[in-house]
């Protein structure tokens, strides 16, 4: 055999593997280590999770109510119809008040003069304007003192002269207000000019009141009065009178006397009007007729009433003060009041050192604080003004909280 030369030679390879080749691309990523907290016990593992689960509805078990039974509470419902919810009403008021700042200004110009003495009362009307009455309380014979008129706002004052001691003061309208003096006259202003000056009762004209049913005056000679402002006079619709023998027996020491017995104070509450003699004397009367109705009480020297239909309050020289309604007592307050004044239905005592503040709506006392004061009127319904000993005037609001 001879060599040849082998040109080429094949050697199949053996494919050892016929699987089909395919790409993939894969990547991993890590997220950040979230650590927290956990609250471990040695051997001992706890698992906690939270999965919302809707619960099945329980069937509920059938109770079966007598119609007996039905018939019982219906029948004991429509006999309690006296049920009285209003006496859940005060745990749903809401009681205490606070006192809102709302502007503060002097009055230099009430820098009393030798001849007068006392602020004798003050009343706050619509724009914000303040009437104070200045001069003395206390008269021998005749007024020797030199009275003023003071009508003020936070940027002026006007002083308007009088020519005897003013009592009683009352805004009519927004622009008019009427004065009352010791001699028994009754002076309408508009501004600081007089409209119309009418001598209206024959003692010091001690209170002024304006209603729908016209102007109720009361005064020092036992006269209550409603009158009516005309164009050119003030006419006469009706007058009482009120002497010793008006007195409730408790309280008169004659028998009968027909001496007229002085009205100090008298407060309206619709188309009532509380009336009080000095000697404690107390009465409803009803206007326009003015028909009276007695209200029982101790003799006390009264200096003022507040009214709010259906409570009164008394104030009486060095007594305190007492709430009451025309039937029965309801409550003795802590405080001697010299000062008193109704804002909307809170009843507002100073005894010149603090206020209290009685609310009518609660009935019972809703503050109580140490607030210096020598004057003292409101606005209705929550707008409370005074005068502190160093001639601040002081607008306040009532508010609740
Ligand atoms: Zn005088």
């Amino acid at each position: 055999m001879e060599d040849v030369d082998l040109h080429e030679f094949h050697l199949p390879r053996r494919r050892r593997d016929d699987r089909e080749v395919s790409f993939n691309t894969t990547s991993v990523q890590t997220e950040p280590i979230q650590k927290k907290d956990a609250q471990t016990e040695a051997d001992d593992h706890v698992d906690v999770g939270c999965q919302t689960v809707q619960q099945p509805a329980e069937k509920p078990d059938n109770v079966r109510i007598d119609q007996k039974v039905v018939d019982m509470i219906i029948e004991a419902l429509n006999e309690n119809e006296k049920i009285n919810f209003d006496r859940l009403l005060p745990f749903h008021l809401r009681e205490n008040v606070h006192l809102e700042h709302v502007a503060s200004y002097k009055i230099d110009e009430i820098n009393f003069t030798e001849a007068e003495s006392d602020v004798i009362a003050m009343r706050y009307g619509t724009s914000r304007r303040s009437l104070l009455l200045l001069g003395s309380r206390h008269h021998e014979t005749f007024c020797s003192h030199q009275p003023r008129l003071l009508i003020s706002t936070s940027s002026t004052t006007t002083t308007v002269p009088l020519a005897v001691c003013p009592f009683s003061v009352a805004f009519r309208s927004a622009s008019q207000f009427a004065v009352g003096d010791s001699s028994g006259r009754l002076t309408l202003f508009s501004g600081q000019n007089v409209v119309q000056e009418e001598k209206i009762h024959n003692g010091c004209v001690t209170s002024i009141d304006f209603s729908t049913h016209g102007v109720l005056t009361s005064s020092d000679d036992g006269e209550l009065k409603l009158s009516q402002f005309t164009a050119t006079e003030l006419v006469t619709i009706k007058t009482v009178r009120l002497t010793v023998g008006d007195l409730p027996r408790n309280i008169r020491k004659a028998s009968s006397s027909s001496k007229n017995v002085a009205i100090v104070s008298v407060q309206r509450s619709a188309s009532e009007a509380v009336v009080a003699t000095e000697t404690g004397g107390l009465w409803i009367a009803r206007l326009p007729l003015l028909t009276l109705r007695s209200v029982a009480l101790p003799a006390q020297p009264i200096h003022s009433v507040l009214f709010q239909s259906p409570y009164i309050a008394v104030c009486a020289q060095g007594q305190p003060v007492v709430i009451l309604t025309a039937e029965s007592f309801v409550e003795q307050l802590p405080i001697s009041a010299t000062i008193s004044t109704r804002c909307g239905s809170h009843f507002v005592f100073s005894d010149s050192k603090r206020i209290v503040i009685w609310s009518c709506a609660s009935a019972k006392i809703c503050y109580d604080a140490n607030l210096p004061c020598t004057a003292m009127t409101s606005f209705p319904p929550d707008t409370l003004v005074y005068l502190d000993d160093s001639h601040n005037l002081t607008t306040l609001l009532i508010t609740y909280y």
